[in-house]
């Protein structure tokens, strides 16, 4: 399997050279050549696979340069006990008649970013051991609060790379800059912008794509890579669990092998909703991907109408790990979806960059409408939906699956489908306290940080995790706070080049 770039498809790298790189020269995202196929039968085999043996099967399609030895070493360490609370990994909760909840927050950081955050990394030095590569990997983030803290505890003392950290300064929960500031490691480092996460992630794309950076890092033994949703190997590991929780119902009796069901995922950066997309394709039997928003709705808007327009006002929500304008990963989909035409991507992405506007065509429209639903919902609705679910079935969800939740109802409502759905619950409701407590509690209220994570444990009975409660007596090692236009600078003098 080998892989090209959106933006030009005669680049043709194996998975060691797209992960190292982790963004194309071009400026284009590396997408497999094509998409490998499962049958039903081997869908169905995977359930009876422990979780690390499910994720290197699916590798074994798409990282068809590493040998199994190199596959299993690397989902034998991210995916054992030791990381993750629960044994299957991404835990399925049945809640609602037919909706499942995959909750994919069992991992070191409380998100779902640790289900590929904490194998990147090994695929990342297994990969550069590959190609020879000689030099020391600096892993560059932009984050909307959670990536950051899932690439720190991945790469922390990782021997031959270093971490630095980009975070909007008012756009993440106290919780997410609590567990960002304290964070221990050799190698880290994490630093605040006056801006949004939008900046933070020009920014890092445009440090990775400029040429005299580059050859100033090459001279210095260094290269970028990425542990956002632009690296492939940041992709890859979030196509298992949709398959895994797919082979799952079938083996617990709720679906029969070959039905359809739905997948909700509550989009930003439209990462994890394009894996699922790929697990569509690779063959799971899925009716809609319903793509749900907060009010930074650019995504609703494009699947509706098929016009991206990022020129709108930004708002900053209580599902701030949605508060994105600029989806990276919509470039995969329409790589795709125009038949691998490389040319129209560079238009549109040009077009982006340069009047933050783009429309495509009929065709593509078309699909888009086969294939996705998409709604959205204000801070008022999904602190509804959190109270709503909590009064219901007794089941706590954090801002962002609560986003998801009230889409689906949406959906529900609009077209009176009642296939089977699993609704992707994206993090624990523990790391945004204080818009989890105001909806339990029907109002705000001006306790602490911790006394309301307090609160929530007793309103929910679920255990507050240990990875956040230790964070309460850490010293915050991390205070920079720099301006959007200085992030470059910051770069090279944080290298000490
Ligand atoms: C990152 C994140 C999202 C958005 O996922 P994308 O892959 O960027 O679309 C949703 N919810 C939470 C909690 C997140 O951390």
């Amino acid at each position: 399997m080998f892989y090209n770039s959106t933006r030009n498809s005669n680049v043709k790298v194996s998975s060691a050279e797209a992960i190292t790189q982790g963004i194309s020269v071009d400026g284009g995202l590396f997408v497999p050549e094509s998409i490998p196929a499962l049958s039903l039968e081997e869908i169905r085999a995977v359930g009876e696979m422990k979780y690390a043996d499910r994720a290197a099967f699916v590798f074994s399609k798409y990282l068809t340069d590493f040998t199994d030895a190199e596959i299993h070493y690397c989902t034998d360490n991210a995916y054992s006990a030791k990381n993750f609370e629960t044994e299957s990994i991404a835990e399925i909760a049945h809640l609602f008649d037919g909706t499942y909840m995959l909750e994919l927050w069992h991992g070191p950081t409380c998100a779902f970013k640790d289900m590929a955050l904490q194998i990147l990394p090994y695929f990342l030095t297994t990969s550069a051991k590959k190609i020879n590569l000689d030099k020391k990997i600096v892993i560059l983030v932009a984050t909307s609060g959670d990536t950051g803290k899932a690439a720190l505890e991945g790469f922390r003392d990782v021997e031959g790379t270093s971490i630095l950290v980009f975070y909007p300064e008012d756009g993440v929960s106290p919780m997410q800059k609590r567990q960002m500031k304290t964070q221990e490691g050799e190698n880290v480092g994490v630093c605040a912008i006056k801006g949004n996460f939008d900046d933070c992630q020009n920014g890092v794309k445009a440090i990775f794509t400029d040429y005299d950076v580059k050859k100033q890092l090459e001279e210095a033994g260094l290269m970028f890579s990425s542990a956002n949703s632009i690296n492939w190997g940041r992709l890859v590991p979030q196509i298992v669990y949709y398959i895994s929780s797919y082979a799952e119902l079938v083996k617990d009796g709720e679906i029969e092998l070959g039905d359809k069901i739905n997948i909700v995922v509550p989009t930003g950066n439209f990462g994890n909703i394009l894996a699922a997309y790929y697990a569509k394709h690779m063959g799971i039997p899925v009716n809609k991907l319903i793509c749900a928003s907060n009010v930074n709705n650019v995504l609703t808007d494009f699947i509706n109408t098929g016009v991206y327009d990022r020129n709108r006002q930004f708002y900053a929500t209580v599902s701030p790990s949605m508060d994105i304008l600029i989806s990276s990963n919509l470039e995969r989909l329409l790589y795709l979806m125009t038949g691998k035409n490389d040319k129209i991507i560079r238009d549109w992405f040009g077009k982006l960059a340069s009047d933050g506007r783009y429309e495509v065509t009929e065709d593509v429209k078309k699909k888009l409408g086969e294939e996705f639903w998409a709604g959205c919902c204000n801070d008022e609705e999904t602190k509804a939906a959190i109270n709503a679910v909590y009064g219901k079935y007794s089941y706590t969800c954090d801002t962002h699956t609560a986003v998801a939740v009230k889409v689906y109802e949406d959906y529900k409502n609009a077209t009176g489908d009642a296939t089977k759905t699993i609704i992707a619950s994206t993090a624990s409701p523990y790391k945004f306290s204080a818009a989890v407590l105001e909806a339990l509690e029907g109002g705000k209220s001006d306790i602490d940080e911790y006394a309301k994570v307090d609160r929530i444990a007793e309103l929910s009975k679920l255990p507050v995790p240990a990875a956040l409660a230790d964070l309460k007596n850490k010293s915050q090692r991390f205070n920079d706070v720099i301006e959007k236009a200085d992030q470059k600078q910051y770069v090279l003098r944080t290298l000490g080049i």
